[in-house]
């Protein structure tokens, strides 16, 4: 495979957005639940980065600069009000939970304003074909962030708020995002749902988070019908299932909006043996949904892709999707083995079931309404 310059973007404060006092996403002590750890473990993306560079890997990508979005940059997203709600609960020494499963820690303001100007940067840096494509791994997250409230981990929508930029600032004319976190896109669907210049596409376990969204009939409001697709796909999804909504949707939705760039809202927990999915795709399947992704690219927009990191839960295994995303991104190989790999293959159900395909089929019937550009 041809090596491409791609372009990282990382920041040790990311791994410093850390909820203490949890068991899971339950506060320690409530219902007796003795403390530990929040689920959202900041180890999991400092382990990724670690892997990338100890695999030597990290010395051949672009290291790319990047500063906090700015107010102006975050409120093209979100409400003042929201914003200033963070500020406030992020620089109590305690810090403070804007309901919704978004615990807001101390200095969280900072972090999370860190964490969408690493978007904003990487969305800029493939533009403006300073890269070729760009791997940003944020934190905090910021799919389910909605433009009036934090939510699910995410503070800040990242992808959106590059999305806006893209938009209003930079003059883009038509974005796509494709969002195979395990759980539902919900804050940029949110964000962008009446926008006709974007495509937000969102594959996820079907009613995982938030589990009265994400739904096939939210196809976009007035102008801009037809440029939100959901793809809910049943719990025990493998690799295999992955590769077809991709090959029967995904890409041929993209095809149809030809957009100047696609995004890619990365989350890892629609991987197998992660505590918070229950999905099934290996490092392999990650490979291929991600050569399918810079194929199209490399068709519709000069091969313009940028992946900004959301969730992932498994410690062990996350690691190591991530190199393998990188590793194709960049053409590069690294003499890294996924330890889990051949396992994972060999684990019943990566194949397409009958269920699965029905779900496919059944989100296809959104196909014909992406309005087509040439
Ligand atoms: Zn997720």
């Amino acid at each position: 495979m041809p090596v491409r310059k791609t372009g990282f973007i990382w920041n040790e404060k990311f791994a410093w957005f850390e909820l203490r006092n949890y068991g899971g996403i339950i506060p320690a002590q409530a219902y007796h639940m003795q403390p530990d750890q929040h689920v959202y473990d900041p180890q999991v993306v400092r382990r990724f980065r670690n892997l990338v560079d100890v695999s030597g890997l990290l010395d051949k990508l672009v290291d790319l600069p990047f500063a906090a979005a700015t107010t102006e940059d975050i409120g093209r997203v979100h409400t003042a009000a929201h914003i200033d709600s963070v500020v406030a609960l992020s620089a109590h020494p305690t810090g403070g939970d804007s309901e919704d499963n978004a615990p807001i820690p101390f200095g969280a303001f900072e972090i999370a304003s860190l964490a969408a100007g690493g978007a904003i940067a990487a969305v800029d840096a493939v533009m403006a074909r300073e890269v070729d494509n760009v791997y940003a791994l944020l934190r905090p997250a910021g799919h389910h962030a909605r433009p009036d409230r934090s939510m699910g981990f995410c503070i800040f929508s990242n992808a959106a708020i590059a999305g806006r930029h893209l938009l209003d600032v930079r003059g883009a004319g038509r974005i796509a995002f494709v969002d195979w976190d395990v759980h539902h896109g919900n804050g940029t669907q949110a964000a962008l749902y009446d926008e006709p210049r974007a495509l937000t596409i969102s594959l996820h376990q079907e009613r995982l988070y938030p589990v009265d969204d994400g739904f096939i009939e939210q196809i976009g409001d007035g102008a801009a019908a037809g440029t939100n697709l959901n793809i809910p796909l049943p719990a025990g999804s493998g690799s295999e299932a992955y590769c077809e909504a991709y090959d029967r949707i995904v890409i041929p939705a993209l095809r149809a909006f030809r957009p100047d760039i696609i995004i890619v809202p990365s989350g890892f927990d629609a991987g197998a043996m992660d505590p918070m999915g229950r999905m099934m795709v290996h490092s392999d399947g990650y490979r291929q949904l991600t050569q399918k992704l810079m194929a199209i690219a490399d068709e519709i927009c000069g091969g313009r892709l940028a992946f900004l990191h959301e969730g992932g839960y498994s410690r062990w295994t996350v690691p190591y999707f991530g190199l393998a995303v990188i590793e194709e991104l960049s053409g590069i190989s690294t003499e890294v083995v996924d330890p889990h790999l051949d396992y994972h293959k060999l684990v019943a159900g990566q194949d397409v079931l009958p269920h699965q395909r029905a779900a496919i089929e059944a989100a296809a019937v959104n196909l014909d309404r992406v309005p087509v550009h040439s």
